[in-house]
């Protein structure tokens, strides 16, 4: 019998407009080997913990998705689950020709290339990456992305142009829940954001959202 490919995720979102072009589905996988001052992701970092998906559920809900040109991979280290996530792609691509791929990573493009065989293999299935960790003191209000270090790849021609449009913060995104829950996406602009962000949902009777919500 085959075996199942498995990814462990900290949290997907449906809809976004500010983590990569156009409109696009999120997933934050589980677990990340870096550890970045600053990081605004702190409970992605752990490799216990999240939910576990196959790699067929996660296809089926992103193949089910309107109105998104693509899907971006965030995490925690998704070259840490490469294998997986290329896998998924080819999957999403089979039923969604064009379906689009962008990717994060605390690794630079350069040291990704000399990875294995399934970091590489991931690699080429995407459009764009955003390599490199993040860096407090080089924090900058740039597009999709936190720190001046970290850089925009085009990997195929699919968003060659990105490059040449204006590189300015693209904001955050909140959304509420059905069940009142409040989730948020983006990088955020100015430190601090993501606490000051909890306070005042906290006061309000709100609570921030930071994984996915499990089924009783
Ligand atoms: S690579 Fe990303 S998720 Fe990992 S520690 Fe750095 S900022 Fe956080």
């Amino acid at each position: 019998m085959a075996e199942v490919t498995r990814l462990s995720v900290a949290r997907r979102l449906d809809r976004c407009t500010v983590l990569g072009p156009g409109t696009r589905a999120v997933i934050w996988v589980q677990g990340c080997p870096l550890r970045c001052g600053g990081c605004v992701a702190s409970e992605t970092l752990p490799f216990e913990g999240g939910t576990v998906h196959t790699v067929a559920e996660l296809a089926d809900w992103l193949d089910g998705l309107p109105g998104i040109e693509g899907v971006t991979l965030s995490g925690g280290e998704p070259f840490s689950q490469a294998a997986g996530l290329a896998e998924l792609l080819d999957t999403v691509r089979e039923r969604r020709p064009g379906f689009s791929a962008m990717a994060y990573s605390g690794f630079r493009h350069e040291a990704l290339l000399r990875g294995g065989p399934d970091r590489r293999a991931l690699l080429r299935r995407l459009d764009l990456l955003v390599d490199g960790p993040y860096v407090a003191s080089r924090r900058h209000g740039l597009r999709w992305r936190g720190s001046s270090n970290q850089r925009v790849i085009a990997l195929t021609g699919r968003y060659a142009h990105v490059g040449a449009e204006p590189d300015s913060s693209a904001g955050v995104e909140l959304s509420v829940e059905a069940d009142g829950s409040v989730s948020w996406a983006g990088v955020p602009p100015t430190p601090g954001f993501r606490e000051g962000l909890e306070e005042r949902l906290a006061e309000r009777g709100f609570v921030l959202r930071t994984e996915e919500r499990r089924e009783a």
